[in-house]
């Protein structure tokens, strides 16, 4: 969507036939960018027709097997951060990219042996990129990194909306295998009113996953539904693979069954690609804004 003909063919072709992979390099450790990226550290000055890029990222997801990285940094150190940041493409294999270490984390270890993915702490250390290499209009980084993030978190939201699925699957499998005082477990009210509760959940995390789809589509950036269909799908999965894990007894907790992995994999997702709090500020901005409105004037007159 932002790229030029030069960059489709050297680096997105590759990329769809699996022939390369990429990594999102913005989060930044502690006195850099993060949940406020405002915060943004990380500068590209220009020299002739070169970036020279330096600056500290952690939490780069595929960056220690990436061929290429997408880098924000400062371009214009004199503009708000919102109006002076690009995304600069950096090959893995540039002088002075150093990619200091995978993260160890939660949720780290991969269903199938060394499925894990990394998430690097990477250093650019005085990195000189092509100026062609900037992706986007220079200085719309954000812009950029929006058009982005919309339909990650949406992938996101699937992807995990069909791992709490399979969780539940497997531990109504097990409810209705399993007996114990005197029944089936898959009879208990108070685990069949808890099953309904986290299937009805999943159904309105999925509605609401395909209306913000149906808004992008549209044309829309939909990011107040998209803020709520990540938030509210990061809680949801994590309550039912939660259940599903309970239901299971010892063997949900062992990890002879995937939902221990589920359970370890899903709560990253509170926070990656934006914290809880972080998409809720954006929905209460946008909550706030009717205040302005001639009808709230009305209401509070009266
Ligand atoms: C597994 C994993 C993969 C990741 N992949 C990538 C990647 O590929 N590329 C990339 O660039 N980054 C990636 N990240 C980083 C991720 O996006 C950040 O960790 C996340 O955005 C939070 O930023 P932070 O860690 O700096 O938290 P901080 O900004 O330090 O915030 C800490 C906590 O404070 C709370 N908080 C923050 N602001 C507010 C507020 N205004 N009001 C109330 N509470 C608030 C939130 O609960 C937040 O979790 C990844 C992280 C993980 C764990």
């Amino acid at each position: 969507m932002v790229g030029t003909d030069e960059q489709k063919e050297r680096w997105m072709q590759p990329l769809i036939d699996g022939e390369m992979t990429s990594g999102f390099s913005m989060t930044e450790p502690l006195q850099g960018g993060g949940s406020d990226p405002k915060m943004l550290q990380t500068t590209a000055e220009k020299e002739g027709e070169e970036w020279v890029i330096d600056g500290h990222k952690w939490w780069t997801s595929g960056g220690s097997d990436a061929d290429v990285l997408l880098v924000t940094a400062r371009t214009d150190q004199e503009a708000h951060p919102y109006e002076g940041c690009s995304f600069v493409l950096v090959p893995t294999d540039a002088e002075g990219v150093e990619i200091a270490r995978n993260i160890p984390h939660l949720g780290g270890e991969g269903i199938v042996e060394g499925g894990g993915i990394g998430h690097a702490e990477v250093r650019y250390n005085n990195v000189r990129v092509p100026v062609a290499n900037t992706l986007g209009e220079e200085n719309a980084g954000f812009q950029v990194a929006q058009v982005r993030l919309g339909p990650a978190r949406l992938t996101h939201c699937m992807r995990y909306t069909g791992m709490a699925t399979r969780a539940l699957e497997i531990a109504k499998a097990y409810l209705a295998e399993r007996e114990g005082f005197d029944s089936q477990l898959a009879d208990k009210q108070a685990l069949r009113f808890r099953i309904a509760d986290a299937e009805t959940k999943l159904h309105a995390g999925r509605t609401m996953v395909r209306n913000a789809a149906w808004r992008i589509t549209a044309g829309e950036q939909a990011r107040v539904e998209v803020g709520m269909a990540k938030t509210f799908v990061a809680n949801a999965t994590q309550d039912a693979i939660d259940l599903a894990l309970q239901c299971c007894g010892g063997n949900g907790i062992g990890k002879d069954l995937p939902i221990a992995y589920f359970y370890e994999s899903v709560r990253t997702f509170r926070t990656v690609d934006g914290a809880d709090e972080v998409h809720k500020r954006v929905i209460a901005r946008d909550a706030f804004e009717d205040l302005a409105s001639e009808e709230i004037e009305h209401i509070t007159r009266y």
